[in-house]
């Protein structure tokens, strides 16, 4: 039989089951983060406790990802809503119009001009705007992949951009490809510089080994604060 007890560490409440396990897994568990851990019966309480607060930063940002999922489903399209746009939040305004096409631009006043086709339902404005967001990211990327691949003395990769659930980046050496999240381009613009940068140095190491940390420290010496200040931000896939 299990027991199933609450344990309240560093002010949050954690689900504590205990079972003839080896190892103590911890997870953090939609919609809210509900914290869990599953630890060997001969595991005292106080061990538990230690290994949550060791793991505290990790807790904390997987709450944030749900948090953000959670606002991200409230998205409804509709004119005086926050939209972010390389990080600046920018007012959408819809404007239905007898037309067949959505177009879409940044107007002076840090407006978000949407002009869409009368009777439009939210999930294609919402397609519209993925697939504008995802020029601009692939515009804005551009320069920065050249950049870095001159700087590393890299070939110059392919670029592939989508959701992702869990990262902001991922690349592929082999095939000479990078990815990126689609969710850059609502994050300020040295986050993106930042992760092509990232994923170049793979090309010169696989791993986040000295290698790849001294690349990034030569590069771009400012880059812990700027991965800090992205992974603080929800991603919303
Ligand atoms: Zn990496």
């Amino acid at each position: 039989m299990m027991n199933t007890e609450t344990i309240h560490v560093a002010g949050m409440a954690v689900e504590l089951v205990r079972k003839p396990i080896k190892n103590l897994h911890i997870g953090v568990y939609p919609p809210h983060g509900r914290v869990r851990v599953a630890a060997p019966t001969a595991v005292s309480t106080d061990a538990v406790r230690v290994a949550v607060v060791t793991r505290l930063g990790w807790i904390k940002k997987k709450q944030r990802e749900f948090a953000g999922q959670a606002r991200q489903t409230e998205r409804r399209y509709i004119s005086g809503e926050t939209h972010y746009v390389f990080g600046k939040p920018l007012r959408l305004l819809v404007r239905p119009q007898e037309t067949s096409r959505c177009s879409i631009q940044l107007d002076p006043s840090d407006r978000l001009l949407m002009i869409v086709p009368t009777g439009s339902t939210t999930a294609q404005k919402a397609n519209w705007l993925a697939s504008w967001y995802r020029g601009l990211l692939r515009e804005r990327a551009a320069p920065r992949m050249e950049k870095w691949s001159e700087r590393l003395g890299v070939p110059e990769p392919r670029l592939g951009i989508k959701l992702m659930r869990t990262k902001w980046g991922s690349c592929n050496p082999g095939k000479g490809l990078v990815w990126l999240n689609l969710d850059l381009a609502k994050k300020p613009l040295a986050a993106l510089d930042y992760v092509v940068l990232h994923e170049m140095a793979h090309f010169l190491s696989a791993k986040h080994d000295e290698v790849f940390l001294g690349i990034l420290d030569k590069n771009l010496p400012g880059w812990r604060q700027v991965r800090a200040d992205l992974n603080a931000l929800p991603l919303s896939a």
